[in-house]
């Protein structure tokens, strides 16, 4: 089949796989405060999980981009950072009474949101009070998303000395087009500007996330922006697929039409291209849509078999318990995950009264477990190997990936599936395959497509 043909076959509603089960198909309604602290604990049983992911989510922006899928918070409002923050810091205290006592932070994101929007003497405050709580491993890595209009040098020096090393700068399309179309604006000089400044105060990991797929995107203003980001090199680029769900994101994705999009296949074509520019230049793909230089951990983590995938994406460190702090921030354990309160003003209230802000979650069975690990193993190694005492049926699973084996994307060696280079684009289909829960197809056009 040709490439245009399996594209078009393919391209359907279907889940990231930042988790499993995916948030849709979660059976918890409202967690128990008790019941998820009690599972936070009984998960701490080895030393891989007391090494633990912490996530905190700063959700305030200045303004609003029209592609944005995060929950976010749109203010002009400063004065609302020193609440935010005693908030964190609070929520860090009542969950830490149930952490293990000898557990150790390895590795600490700040995402958002823009975590930039927050003056550097609060991230400052913030950083130490997590910190006052758990001390961090001495290899910890330690990262933030920075927006690269509002990144001043002072908060570049602050992270720093913190301990920080990655920065992740959000650059989505140099295309003037396409940023006047997503409503966020920045220039490639300015760009130039903060990296240089981020080099210079010490940051050795640079970042920076390119979106393909953005409405009136074109093959030529792509390919000027990769080039462009090629002659900064940072040590990891990541090359998402914009994910068109203006029915779960609210105004924010209307800001333009469905004919502004590029169709699937310009949009693969969009990625083929700057895949090819990328590995010419010395970079490694890394699971679905990540490229490193060889020495950058993440290229590591690959060589030697330890990439992992969570809420944050693809991370070097695999942890069995990442504990998200903030509005909407998702927590993961061996055996569930619970989501905080997704609006900003009843996240604090909730805190305020002492409370935790969890709402819903996922209590996993075993079954869950399983899935989850061969999940995992495709989306970062593109193979996994069924154990003897399984507890999928092998014929059901015959059967769900039997298209994907005679189109040549996957094959099936005794108890190994593994993704064909062919396949790579197609691994969340892959994925699918193995899905228990995707059964319900309401829920299922749900999801972005694909491709
Ligand atoms: S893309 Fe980033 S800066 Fe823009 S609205 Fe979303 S979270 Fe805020």
């Amino acid at each position: 089949m040709t490439d245009t043909g399996l594209i078009a076959k393919y391209n359907i509603p279907g889940p990231r796989y930042t988790s499993y089960p995916t948030v849709p198909y979660w059976n918890v309604p409202q967690w128990e405060a008790d019941q998820w602290c009690e599972l936070i604990r009984v998960s701490q049983h080895d030393d891989r999980s007391k090494r633990l992911a912490l996530y905190i989510h700063l959700p305030y922006c200045d303004s609003l981009c029209t592609f944005c899928g995060c929950h976010k918070h749109i203010t002009t409002n400063h004065a609302v950072e020193k609440r935010y923050i005693d908030a964190v810091l609070r929520e860090w205290e009542l969950l830490s009474a149930s952490l293990d006592k000898g557990s150790l932070i390895h590795e600490l994101h700040l995402g958002g949101g823009t975590p930039t929007f927050f003056a550097p003497e609060e991230l400052n405050r913030l950083i130490d009070g997590i910190r006052n709580l758990f001390p961090f491993t001495p290899e910890a890595e330690l990262s933030f998303e920075a927006h690269p209009n509002s990144t001043s040098f002072e908060h570049l020096q602050a992270l720093h000395r913190q301990g920080f090393r990655r920065v992740s700068f959000g650059i989505q399309d140099y295309d003037q087009v396409v940023q006047k179309a997503i409503h966020r604006v920045q220039s490639f000089e300015l760009v130039t500007a903060c990296h240089q400044m981020a080099k210079n105060v010490g940051f050795n990991a640079i970042s920076h996330d390119l979106v393909y797929g953005l409405p009136k995107q074109t093959l030529a203003g792509f390919q000027d922006t990769v080039q462009r980001t090629l002659e900064l090199k940072p040590e990891r680029i990541s090359l998402y697929s914009y994910a068109h769900v203006p029915w779960i994101k609210g105004t924010g994705q209307r800001g333009y039409s469905e004919s502004d999009l590029p169709e699937p296949n310009l949009k693969r074509e969009i990625y083929e291209l700057s895949k090819q520019l990328l590995v010419a230049n010395g970079y490694l793909e890394i699971g679905m849509d990540h490229f490193a230089l060889p020495d950058d951990s993440l290229a590591k983590a690959t060589r030697e078999k330890k990439l992992h995938r969570n809420f944050m994406g693809y991370t070097p460190n695999a942890s069995n318990l990442l504990i998200g702090l903030g509005m909407s921030a998702i927590s993961e354990c061996t055996f569930g995950f619970a989501q905080n309160e997704k609006t900003t003003e009843r996240y604090l209230q909730l805190i305020e009264s002492d409370r935790l802000p969890i709402t819903r979650g996922h209590h996993m069975s075993a079954m869950d477990v399983e899935i989850r690990r061969h999940i995992l193993n495709l989306m970062c190694h593109f193979e996994t190997e069924l154990p003897k005492d399984t507890l999928l049926s092998r014929l059901e699973l015959e059967l769900q990936l039997s298209e994907l084996v005679s189109d040549g994307l996957v094959a099936w060696d005794g108890d190994t599936i593994r993704v064909l280079p062919k396949g790579i684009p197609f691994v969340r289909n892959c994925c699918m395959a193995f899905d228990a829960y995707l059964k319900d197809q309401h829920a299922v056009k749900r999801f972005s497509m694909t491709i």
